[in-house]
């Protein structure tokens, strides 16, 4: 007996044990098989002349929630025998599900299951997305490449560098155009790129004029060789507006170094209020509204996202008119509270740094206590309004009016997706809350990701589902499906909701096709 046939050996391959070869028809790729090997993509094999799914179905149990982690309570290859009571809140996921590909068939399940007197109905498939991507934050105010310049993975293009938001720097990797548009090799090192990713795995970004970052989904990101540990607390700008209050009588100014927005205490909006003194000094930058400074530096890895490393670079001449004298004391810090220093004036108004106050110490901790710890989030975003839904329905435009109007509830891997409004179903899913390990690919090249659609059960036969191919969950647990792999049994990550019983009521409520 083959390696793979012991791990199936439940299966009993009886007179289809062949030497040749067998065809997969799940991808395009349609790779022809030996016996006791895989396919192109690791996902298929033949087990004794029969086309095998070589993950194990995941089905999660809502009523043994794990706070976070897919805990497995039946070990890898083993067959779950089903033993658990029913407490109506197990979900059939599409991880190790199968494909519908392609597309003339119905999903590989289609599971009822009653919940609190409704009946529902999820229809689980793997999707292969071409037209996917991610999307990606990385908590940092350190400057990694300018907008719009290209991210490579193992030296191929594989997005770019897209608006900063708060607080953090944004790419877009993958789609349509570096996975199918561009030369097989970028193909390739882009679905490698995404699909690590998504599986929470760490991936080695360049960026076109710009630093090296390791993104690992939910870990700080690694910028440069440096591990970012904080996120900043604000801008310049929000950091005096927080603060002010507590520097007051401690300090005659502060300036908060920052790339997009510096404060400066006594000009500040914050500070007039508060009644801080003019104090003469002159920001070499745009003003913006007093005590708001744009374009102090360029970007960079420096003092607030700056190229910053001397703060006083960024001071001009100080004006005895308007309040500079010697003595006055200004402290200078990062919005991240993790560059600071103090000065005082000399009789020549230059600013001479001294060792930093005790009475200072408190108020640079606040800062940093404020800070949320540096993280990188992934979020898988893919179009599944294509071919699959021919898997949920015969009218499949009847499944995207059905996801728009509330009345279906879509999932990966169990994780509520955001579905975005208008045509198709573009949907985005951070994929921390998707069981490890669930993404995978085919060669096309292409991603694929578990998706699930549920609906009430008379919503689903009347927008033209599959009836006749709706099983239970107990009858799934005991014989599994088309492609012969085991059932594995794992506690939900909390925090995915199940059943999703207020948005489908919602949906019906609103009276949304
Ligand atoms: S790449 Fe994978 S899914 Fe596609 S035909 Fe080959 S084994 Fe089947």
């Amino acid at each position: 007996m083959s390696e793979l046939a012991e791990r199936f050996e439940t299966h009993d391959p009886g007179e289809k044990q062949v030497a040749e070869k067998i065809r997969c028809d799940a991808c395009p790729v349609m790779c022809y098989i030996a016996d006791g090997r895989t396919g192109a993509c690791d996902r298929y094999g033949n087990v004794g002349g029969r086309i095998v799914r070589m993950d194990p179905l995941t089905i999660l149990d809502h009523a043994a929630e794990t706070g976070g982690a897919v805990v497995p309570f039946v070990a890898e290859g083993e067959e779950w025998g089903g033993e658990l009571v029913n407490t109506g809140r197990r979900f059939v996921t599409a991880i190790g599900a199968g494909t519908t590909y392609p597309d003339y068939k119905p999903a590989p399940f289609i599971v009822s299951q009653e919940v609190e007197g409704v009946d529902l109905v999820t229809v689980v498939t793997e999707g292969i997305f071409s037209y996917c991507g991610v999307k990606v934050k990385i908590d940092t105010d350190r400057h990694i490449g300018d907008e719009t310049a290209t991210v490579r993975s193992e030296g191929e293009a594989i997005g770019h560098v897209t608006t900063g938001e708060y607080g953090s720097q944004m790419l877009s990797l993958g789609g349509v155009h570096h996975l199918t548009g561009g030369s097989k090799s970028e193909g390739r090192a882009t679905c490698d790129a995404l699909l690590n990713l998504c599986n929470r795995k760490p991936v080695e970004l360049t960026i076109d004029g710009g630093a090296t970052v390791i993104v690992e989904a939910g870990k700080a990101p690694v910028i440069d060789g440096k591990v970012e540990h904080r996120m900043r607390v604000g801008c310049g700008s929000a950091t005096i507006g927080m603060f002010a209050t507590q520097w007051r009588g401690l300090v005659d100014e502060v300036v908060v170094v920052d790339d997009h927005i510096t404060g400066v205490v006594s000009e500040h909006q914050a500070g007039k209020v508060l009644g801080w003194e003019d104090t003469g000094i002159k920001i070499i930058g745009r003003r913006s509204t007093p005590g708001r400074y744009f374009k102090v530096s360029e970007p960079g890895l420096g003092w607030g996202g700056t190229t910053i490393s001397d703060p006083l670079s960024i001071l001009g001449d100080w004006n005895a008119k308007k309040g500079a004298r010697p003595g006055l004391s200004l402290m200078m810090v990062s919005t991240t509270g993790e560059q600071f220093a103090y000065y005082e004036l000399d009789e020549q108004l230059k600013p001479v740094e001294k060792p930093f106050p005790e009475r200072l110490q408190k108020s640079v901790g606040l800062i940093e206590d404020n800070c949320e710890p540096a993280l990188c989030t992934v979020l898988f975003i893919g179009g599944a309004g294509g071919s699959l839904r021919a898997g949920v329905t015969e009218n499949p435009v009847n499944l995207t009016r059905s996801v728009q109007g509330l009345k279906t509830y879509v999932t990966v891997g169990g994780a509520p997706v955001y579905v975005w409004p208008g045509g198709g179903i573009t949907l985005m899913v951070d994929v921390a809350r998707v069981p490890e390990g669930a993404f995978g690919y085919v060669p096309t090249p292409a991603l694929v990701a578990p998706i699930e659609f549920t609906l009430r059960r008379d919503d689903y036969v009347r927008l033209g589902g599959y009836e006749n191919e709706i099983r239970s969950v107990e009858d799934i647990l005991a014989k599994g499906g088309e492609y012969l792999n085991s059932r594995r049994g794992a506690g939900a990550p909390a925090g995915n909701p199940w059943p999703p019983l207020a948005q489908l009521r919602r949906g019906r409520a609103s009276g949304a096709e």
